[in-house]
């Protein structure tokens, strides 16, 4: 029996995730130096430096350091078996030509047989700084200093403060945010291609959250699959401000190409979700009755409920001090990677306070420098950072892919620049207009297709 280009899809993908899943775990024994055994009798091993998290900003830490000095005892702890790029995986969403989810998932064995790093895989349940402690699902790892990188987590809790853990477990099952890497982007694909016809509706967070332009691409690409699959609907965004990021050259993209499937909805606040009906409730700012906010009522085939983002729970574990906004980020020592409670604590990726893009390249950069900070303390080098004599051209250039039939995409390119002035690190934007007088490119697509490889390889050799 022939199968349709979409039963394909479903079939296709399936076969992919069952291979996902059989990558290769290292454990906790590569340079491990005995301790004394925990209260719990757990093995516990002792490493030089220790880093939580093997994502963007972990991995590049841990590689930087080995390659700086090869005798270096470095250990990352990361709980999740395989590697799942968040980068790159609104295309996958949006089924464009070549992707699959084996575009995104990554054995971890790899970095390690080629930087000689170890990795522990395990969940931190607990850090004790006194002790200088680490509490796994495996047992207690010791540490002398700690890089945290553990990305974000979600607060359903301060968003939805009615909703009862058994209502967030559900929602966050049938609406992923699709934010944290991991099965949440499997799932929503998963209700993508089963979707006949009907909306998808994507909410977008107040406050700050990983990767701002990430829910405005996940939209277009979704638009793009729907437009070239033929799928009746709309994709209609509720965002809870009228922040867009890259927002002229979204717009501009909307209008062009998916004017009758996009839709953004300024100042959307989420009320709440009920599963059976497929409805969302949200308010308008301006919407108001005599007896509070004018409910809105809308119907979804598919819902990406993307929640407040706030700092991973191992943040708070470790107790150092954090910023006073909804997000709670690590309040950095100056315009360094070390964090200002603890010299032998020091933090990279999303979570650090310093004024650039939460991002997986900036985590790559993030990375790279606190590398260049502990390496040079271990060899009891003086290091100096490059305060007012520094900025950084494109630090961070961040792609969003918005079409196929040609494949275009658009960019916003962040400078970095260490401020003396206001104690840390700090970056400017620009989104830059194509030769075509058009935002979008098919120059920037490749581009966008050559960073992706060009970061994996970075990681993963
Ligand atoms: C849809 C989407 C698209 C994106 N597109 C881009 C893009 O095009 N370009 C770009 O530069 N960035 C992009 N990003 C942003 C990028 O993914 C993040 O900014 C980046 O991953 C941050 O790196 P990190 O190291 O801080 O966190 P992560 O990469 O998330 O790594 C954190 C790691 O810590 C682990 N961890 C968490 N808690 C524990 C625990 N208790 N115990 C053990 N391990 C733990 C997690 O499993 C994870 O592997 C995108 C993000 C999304 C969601």
């Amino acid at each position: 029996m022939k199968m349709n280009r979409r039963e394909a899809l479903k079939f296709g993908a399936l076969s992919v995730a069952a291979a996902a899943t059989m990558a290769t775990v290292t454990g906790c024994n590569e340079g491990a130096k005995p301790a004394s055994a925990s209260k719990a009798g757990k093995k516990v091993c002792k490493h030089k430096v220790v880093i939580i998290g093997g994502g963007f900003g972990g991995l590049t830490v841990a590689k930087e350091l080995k390659k700086k000095d090869a005798s270096f005892d470095v250990l990352v702890i990361e709980k999740n078996e395989t590697f799942m790029s968040c980068p790159f995986s609104n295309t996958y969403l949006g089924k464009l030509e070549g992707v699959n989810l084996g575009t995104l998932v990554h054995d971890y064995a790899q970095p390690v047989e080629a930087n000689g790093y170890g990795l522990l895989h395990a969940e931190v349940t607990a850090i004790d700084r006194a002790t200088k402690q680490i509490h796994t699902t495996k047992g207690i790892v010791e540490y002398e200093i700690l890089v945290m990188s553990p990305g974000i987590g979600y607060d359903y809790k301060g968003q939805f403060p009615t909703w009862d853990d058994e209502k967030i477990n559900h929602i966050s099952r049938i609406a992923p945010g699709a934010l944290i890497p991991g099965k949440e982007h499997v799932i929503l694909e998963r209700q993508l291609v089963d979707m006949e016809d009907g909306n998808v509706v994507i909410t977008i967070p107040a406050g700050k959250f990983r990767c701002p332009p990430a829910p405005f691409e996940r939209a277009t690409m979704i638009a793009s699959y729907m437009k070239k699959e033929g799928i009746p609907g709309k994709v209609i965004m509720l965002n809870a401000t009228n922040s867009v990021s890259k927002g002229a050259a979204f717009k501009e993209t909307w209008k062009d190409l998916y004017p009758d499937i996009v839709e953004h909805i300024d100042f959307a606040t989420i009320q709440d979700v009920d599963s059976a009906s497929k409805t969302v409730t949200y308010h308008l700012k301006d919407d108001m009755e005599d007896k509070g906010y004018k409910v809105k009522t809308l119907k979804y085939s598919v819902l990406n409920l993307i929640p407040n983002n706030i700092s991973n729970p191992v943040i708070e574990m470790s107790g150092v001090e954090t910023t006073t906004d909804s997000f709670k980020k690590v309040v950095m020592n100056g315009c360094s990677f070390q964090t200002k409670t603890d010299k032998d604590v020091y933090a990279v990726g999303d979570v650090v306070s310093h004024a650039v893009p939460p991002s997986g390249q900036t985590a790559n950069w993030t990375g790279k420098q606190c590398a260049l900070e502990i390496a040079n303390r271990l060899h009891k080098k003086a290091f100096e950072l490059p305060v007012k004599t520094s900025t950084i051209k494109a630090g961070n250039v961040c792609y969003s892919m918005v079409g196929e039939n040609p494949e275009e995409a658009i960019m916003v390119i962040h400078d970095f620049s260490f401020s003396q002035e206001k104690n840390m690190i700090v970056s400017a934007a620009t989104v830059p207009v194509s030769p075509s007088g058009k935002y979008r490119s098919s120059a920037t697509a490749k581009a966008t297709r050559d960073w992706y490889g060009g970061i994996m390889r970075d990681l993963f050799a």
